[in-house]
């Protein structure tokens, strides 16, 4: 299996879980562009949602719903943002659908 969040997954590449259920795993990023950067990514292999059917999305809604659950769990009170990068100009590099979620720092808009 290629898809590097399929193997994060599946357990084969370690990573720091911060929440799971049926639906969807959460783990740390590696690389934190903020003081709470988790990704959430749905444990079915969906590409982007540029791939997505309409069938997938109560499963993308899971995804944003799972970012709120895990900001309460991390006291982000003031705020938070989810970004979900879609191909190349929308800067995705790994292609399994991911929500990012950034907190604990004000954030700026426009984003680059
Ligand atoms: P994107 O650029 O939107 O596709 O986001 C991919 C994210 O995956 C980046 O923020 C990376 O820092 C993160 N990432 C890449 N490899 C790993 C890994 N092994 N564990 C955790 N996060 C990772
Ligand atoms: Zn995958």
């Amino acid at each position: 299996m290629s898809c590097l969040f399929c193997r994060i997954i599946d357990g084969s590449i370690p990573s720091k879980a911060i929440y799971q259920d049926d639906q969807c795993y959460a783990f740390a990023d590696i690389n934190p562009q903020a003081p709470v950067h988790v990704l959430i990514v749905p444990r079915q292999h969906v590409a982007s949602i540029a791939h997505a059917g309409k069938e997938h999305s109560a499963l993308i809604g899971h995804l944003h719903w799972a970012a709120a659950e895990i900001a309460r769990s991390k006291g982000l009170t003031q705020g938070y943002r989810t970004v979900i990068n879609t191909g190349e100009n929308g800067g995705q590099t790994v292609e399994h659908i991911h929500v990012h979620l950034l907190g604990g720092r004000p954030m700026i808009w426009p984003p680059g």
